[in-house]
């Protein structure tokens, strides 16, 4: 995009004249950030016509990523960045006395998802403009997004994010394209004049889906492909059926709020109706645009691709039988091959508390006819399967079981391709998790690795290290990754790796002093910055890195001049607010904080640092200036991750179980740019299956381990008399789920090599010049084009 500077300020000016009538001078920077979000938006919106025009003529196979959860954070400096027009905008508000950081700090992050899961749709939607692959996304417009967290006494308390309250600059709301959504009701099959069974409904309730358009702005290349969300209204021939103001609200409420539940399943009717209705929506808005251009119905698998990221979207499947079927006439079996062929899916946990099953009665009561299909569906699985496996696959395999419908398999089942996120995930999918389904169909089965936008995570995130990397290994990383890899060139050169500790250093600095302004406390840029940031889940072992400190903090007491390096803990996690346990480990670390960040006689060697509010722009605050990262779940039990990913990307050094993406960045840095431990994934099988894991046994005999699990319970830690008992009850009575105990010893050597790493300065330098260089190869963009020419067969869109 080329804009003179005089032009940007031209047209700023004016914007801020139209919008607010007033002038740049005199304006709030609410008033400026609105009008420059404007400026920018209109900048786009002919790229963004001529992409949906281009695809439309060219009739070139497009995707449509279906997620219930989209994480982008703030748009602003993305945009700008994509566009080419972050300098020339800077310094033209700088000419205004305007500096930009400061209107981006006025934009409310868009969490409209609660981590990892809304994150990658948002790094993929980033990446596939860049690719200039024609690829949409297709969600939920929720009013209020992920809980605001905010600690009171240590505890995390959940306030509403009210991200909309000031308006959104980027969506665009296309009432034109609005489609009902029925659910609800009775339905009943008759024969129509043409002896086709046809469904009649009865007392359906109808809703208005009314779309919000973002564009996403590819990386320099004049694409801006499409994030479609959709919102909840009343219908206007319907209002009068609705008469109360409760009900009329009911309605209304529906896309109202975020689950704030990650890794856990929780089968609430809301929830179910919510899956529906974006399922509907987007499918029925997708079958409208193909016939609109032209096509026929039977092509549809040969023009879209849709995409059902994790299982709550698995209606899709159902809905576009339904579609084919009930709307458009075809016989089940044509409709059912352009279903198959048209579907492909991502699992996204083997966790079996996080896979989603609804009960019959609730698919009955708010989506009856489309419960139907699915009886159908299972019913002619069972019938094609019976004569090729034995009757216990079947049981297994089948959707509908104990009353229940199985949302993975449907998926499965609905799909010609199922992919896990990262190779170990895939291979338990196809060796244990669903390992019938991969007998079954093995050819459907494929690993996609996870990735990462590196201009978010680098480009934005930490202008410091971009600009050194321009300087001594040109820009062309900027667009390919890979050539991240031209660093390595430099792993013996002292100059460039003491510019990039110096570097380093000033983003520890700035996150400092945020430290300093938001909490109050004092933290040294000298110190190990040691990061543990993500959700807040058992199984990701938050509880051992306290561990850690404890030990630490113990040793420290007994010895005050014991030869400890300085650090600083980080941590950013938020729980869902109905998970008790995790709310109780925030309690305890939070608690554990003020202990020893207030013990003089330890003279400052330990610091730790609980930011609130985890979110995309904090994370772009802490990972620059992250020294080491946490990666530390049970082995088998993290599918992928990608916190590890922008961590090493910015140079961290990662502490890390073999499991997900981090079996992946080790081998691609290489065990002596890694520090693993714990158990492995077969060796916690291997428990499983043995059955003779005994957390008891290790408290009995092992001293340390009891001084520390004591100060749970015993006062050592102040305040946290249910909180600690409750913790130290999940280790010792019921037998510490997550092998907290038995990594401990292994996790504290690997503590005490990273430590000895970071003292040999010129050692720990070379690692992160290493983990940065290697980092290319987690880039989303080639994650999305291996899904476009694997999975979507959908081919760059021509300039
Ligand atoms: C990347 C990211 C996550 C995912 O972190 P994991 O450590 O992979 O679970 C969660 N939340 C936010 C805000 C992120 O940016």
């Amino acid at each position: 995009m080329r804009i003179t500077k005089e032009q940007f300020k031209t047209d700023f000016r004016q914007r801020v004249q139209e919008k607010f009538t007033n002038e740049v001078e005199e304006a709030s920077n609410g008033e400026l950030f609105a009008s420059l979000g404007a400026v920018i938006q209109a900048y786009y919106s002919d790229e963004w016509k001529e992409t949906r025009k281009a695809t439309r003529d060219d009739k070139c196979k497009q995707a449509y990523y279906f997620s219930i959860e989209f994480l982008p954070g703030r748009m602003l400096k993305s945009n700008l960045l994509n566009m080419g027009l972050l300098d020339i905008v800077r310094d033209s508000l700088k000419e205004l006395d305007i500096d930009l950081e400061e209107l981006c700090k006025i934009e409310k992050d868009m969490a409209l998802g609660n981590g990892g899961l809304g994150r990658l749709a948002s790094c993929f939607m980033d990446s596939i403009a860049s690719s200039s692959l024609p690829g949409n996304g297709n969600g939920i417009r929720y009013d209020y997004g992920l809980f605001k967290q905010k600690f009171v006494d240590g505890n995390q308390v959940e306030l509403p994010d009210e991200w909309l309250r000031e308006g959104n600059v980027w969506e665009v709301r296309k009432a034109s394209k609005a489609v009902n959504v029925n659910y609800g009701g009775h339905v009943y099959l008759k024969e129509d004049e043409a002896g086709r069974l046809k469904p009649v409904y009865e007392n359906q309730q109808v809703l208005r889906a009314v779309p919000y358009d973002t564009g996403m702005v590819g990386f320099q290349n004049d694409m801006v492909n499409t994030l479609r969300l959709w919102s909840a209204e009343i219908p206007d021939f319907e209002e009068s059926n609705y008469r109360s103001i409760e009900e009329r609200r009911d309605f209304r409420d529906l896309t109202s709020v975020l689950y704030p539940d990650d890794s856990n399943y929780e089968g609430r009717l809301m929830r179910l109706v919510q899956e529906y209705f974006f399922v509907s929506a987007g499918i029925q808005s997708i079958i409208r645009s193909h016939k609109k251009s032209g096509l026929a119905m039977k092509d549809l698998a040969e023009y879209i691709a849709i995409h059902i990221n994790d299982t709550h979207p698995a209606l899709c499947v159902p809905e576009l039988m339904r579609l084919l079927i009930d709307e458009e006439n075809l016989s089940w079996e044509k409709a059912w091959d352009i279903t198959v062929k048209t579907m492909s899916y991502t699992n996204h946990t083997i966790m079996a508390e996080a896979l989603e099953k609804w009960p019959v009665f609730m698919l009955q009561e708010v989506v009856p006819r489309i419960f139907q299909i699915i009886e159908e569906i299972d019913r002619r699985f069972v019938a094609e399967m019976t004569s090729l496996v034995d009757q216990e696959v079947i049981e297994r395999t089948r959707i509908i079981k104990d009353n229940q419908v199985h949302m993975a398999h449907l998926a499965i089942i609905g799909s010609h391709s199922t992919n896990g996120v990262a190779k170990l995930h895939s291979d338990l999918l196809k060796g244990i998790v669903l390992h019938d389904f991969y007998v079954l169909y093995p050819e459907r089965f494929n690993n996609k690795t996870n990735g990462i936008a590196q201009r978010r995570w680098l480009q934005l995130a930490n202008e410091p290290l971009a600009g050194f990397l321009d300087q001594t290994i040109g820009t062309s990383w900027r667009k390919e990754a890979n050539d991240l890899h031209l660093l390595m060139n430099y792993k013996n050169d002292s100059t460039v790796l003491q510019t990039l500790a110096d570097t380093k250093r000033l983003n520890k600095v700035r996150l400092a002093q945020y430290i300093l302004e938001t909490t109050g406390i004092e933290v040294s840029p000298d110190a190990i910055f040691d990061v543990q940031i993500k959700r807040l889940h058992a199984y990701k072992r938050q509880l051992l890195n306290l561990l850690h400190i404890l030990k630490l903090y113990f040793d420290l007491k007994a010895d005050p001049n014991a030869d400890i390096y300085p650090r600083v803990f980080i941590f950013g996690a938020k729980a869902a607010p109905s998970y008790t346990y995790a709310k109780y480990v925030i309690k305890c670390i939070n608690e554990a904080a003020d202990l020893i960040n207030h013990d003089e006689e330890i003279q400052g060697k330990l610091k730790i640092v609980f930011l609130e509010n985890y979110n995309v722009s904090l994370a772009e605050m802490i990972i620059p200036a992250a020294d080491v990262s946490e990666q530390i779940s049970l082995a088998s039990k993290e599918a992928s991750g990608t916190s590890n990913m922008k961590l090493m990307l910015n140079g961290a050094v990662t502490i890390a179980t073999l499991d997900g993406a981090n079996i992946e960045i080790r081998d691609v840095v290489g065990d002596e740019n890694i520090v693993i431990f714990g158990l492995t994934e077969e060796e916690v099988y291997h428990y499983y299956e043995t059955q003779n894991y005994q957390a008891i046994k290790i408290y009995e005999t092992d001293s340390e381990l009891q001084r520390i699990l004591n100060a749970f319970i015993d006062g050592t830690i102040p305040n946290i008399q249910v909180e600690g008992q409750e913790i130290f009850d999940s280790l010792i009575r019921y037998n510490d789920e997550y092998f907290t105990l038995r990594d401990y010893h292994s996790y504290v050597e690997a503590q005490e090599k990273i430590e000895r790493l970071y003292r040999d300065k010129k050692r720990w330098q070379q690692i992160s010049l290493i983990n940065t260089a290697e980092a290319g190869h987690f880039s989303s963009d080639y994650t999305v084009r291996r899904y476009a020419e694997e999975i979507w067969q959908i081919e760059p869109v021509k300039g």
